[in-house]
């Protein structure tokens, strides 16, 4: 008997997600999303600034602030929170770079839960299955209320490592 030592799908598809991140140029977040059809890889994106425009790591990151409700040892409380706004997000230029008809009853498996916005645009794009792994709480509790209501399957891998070499810190 041989035993089957090759990776299970989830991870599969989630290293390539991480190895795509790589690609990323915006220092502050390596976000990589795959679009999956079956066991067929039918897109790759990450986040980053439009074609033929200066990225991140030539003109800097676009920053902006913003303050957040954030749980600080179980109470709320507000905190200022900046983020990169020059990039279009690893999921917007997924949905930019497949097609509507590729899209229908697929999987995404993407490095980060996706923000409001773009969870909001996957739910409407034919998607019935989205996969992430770094935890994003500031919008968990909505995008997970409108998966349900969509009856999209909204998971998170709970054991996974990614590979190594592709891993980037995430600024918060
Ligand atoms: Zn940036
Ligand atoms: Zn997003």
């Amino acid at each position: 008997m041989t035993v089957d030592t090759r990776k299970d799908w989830d991870t599969y598809f989630m290293d390539i997600a991480y190895m795509v991140s790589t690609r990323s140029r915006c220092s502050r977040r390596h976000v990589g999303a795959v679009l999956v059809q079956g066991k067929k890889l039918l897109g790759t994106a990450y986040n980053g600034a439009p074609m033929g425009v200066p990225d991140c790591s030539e003109a800097g990151c676009m920053i902006a602030e913003e303050y957040e409700l954030v749980d600080v040892d179980g109470k709320q409380e507000m905190v200022k929170k900046q983020r990169c706004v020059r990039t279009i997000h690893a999921e917007q230029n997924l949905l930019l770079f497949t097609d509507r008809i590729d899209r229908e009853g697929s999987s995404v498996y993407v490095t980060d839960e996706p923000c409001w916005t773009c969870a909001n645009m996957l739910a409407n794009s034919g998607v019935t299955e989205i996969v992430y792994h770094r935890p994003y709480p500031k919008d968990t509790e909505k995008v997970t209320e409108m998966m349900r209501q969509k009856g999209i399957t909204f998971r998170r891998l709970p054991v996974y490592e990614p590979p190594r070499e592709t891993v980037m810190t995430v600024a918060d």
